[in-house]
């Protein structure tokens, strides 16, 4: 597979490429699994020139010790690329995408002022302001992000369609542990017992959606409330940072005494984040 380290580098290898190919594009911050490499699979259906990047956006974390700690192998993602045939890695240095200290940055509105964005702030301003970067860099007819961070897809599709990026924007399913824990990075920071822990997140969804779809017509406060407290029993290491039920649409939340009919009828999304052994953590359901 081949290397690219220089944005000019790449420029070059693309200029090339993009004649005649339909150039699709996965960019991640490495440390790979199953879920990156279903995405690129995705990428190798829809295009016959896949980039994949790999950048640890410093930009992005709110939280230095999250940055530091960040796994990293090269080594280790080349060789599973190695087996998707893709046709550049892209892996530039901090000054490839940032040559400038950035003081231009991309406003991601106000559907990042809750979930992530609140908990994390300064967060999405730095995904948007990479993704873009990135964009300007690889100019791919179309792009793969993952239904796991399922606010940062939603503001990726609304910085698309606000500025008129010519890229296409596809959706690629959660990949799950067999246990039902999203893969993520992230996981391979905890402890065997801290994974079997971490399960609780994709447990909150479950219960929850599992109750909401029985009816009762219970109220959304309750339906939260049982679902959390459950979770809590079989999870004692889960320390929930916030659980909310949106509109997948438009990302707003049901009000606290929204009927479980109302909200079944509404395309609700479950959107979850918390910490287990000072690991932070989030996963989403659809139903
Ligand atoms: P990251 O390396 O965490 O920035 O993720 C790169 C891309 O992979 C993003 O579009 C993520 O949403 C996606 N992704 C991360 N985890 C998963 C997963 N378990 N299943 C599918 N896609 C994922």
């Amino acid at each position: 597979v081949k290397v690219i380290n220089s944005a000019p580098e790449l420029r070059a290898e693309l200029e090339i490429a993009r004649k005649k190919s339909r150039v699709g594009f996965v960019p991640t911050m490495g440390y790979l699994h199953q879920g990156h490499l279903s995405l690129v699979d995705i990428a190798k259906q829809k295009a016959n020139f896949v980039v994949v990047s790999i950048f640890v956006n410093p930009m992005q974390f709110n939280n230095s010790e999250d940055f530091q700690k960040y796994p990293i192998n090269i080594e280790r993602d080349l060789e599973l690329l190695q087996s998707r045939n893709i046709d550049l890695v892209y892996i530039p240095t901090v000054s490839d995408i940032y040559p400038n200290k950035v003081k231009v940055t991309l406003n991601p509105g106000e559907l990042a002022a809750q979930f992530e964005g609140e908990f994390r702030p300064g967060h999405f301003e730095g995904v948007l302001t990479v993704v873009s970067i990135l964009f300007n860099q690889v100019q791919p007819d179309l792009a793969v992000f993952g239904e796991k961070d399922f606010q940062q897809l939603t503001l990726i599709r609304k910085m698309v369609s606000d500025l008129q990026f010519p890229i296409e924007i596809i959706e690629g399913p959660i990949v799950r542990e067999e246990s039902g824990l999203a893969m993520s990075s992230r996981n391979s920071r905890l402890s065997e017992d801290g994974k079997k822990q971490a399960k609780a997140l994709s447990f909150l969804l479950e219960t929850f959606f599992k109750t909401l779809s029985e009816g009762n017509n219970s109220n959304l406060r309750d339906l939260k409330k049982l679902s959390i407290n459950k979770t809590k029993d079989y999870y004692p290491a889960f320390d929930l940072e916030y659980f909310e039920i949106v509109n997948q649409d438009t990302l707003e939340k049901f009000p606290d005494d929204s009927k479980s009919s109302e909200i079944l009828i509404n395309s609700p999304r479950g959107l979850v984040a918390g910490y287990i052994e000072g690991v932070r953590l989030i996963d989403t359901a659809g139903f």
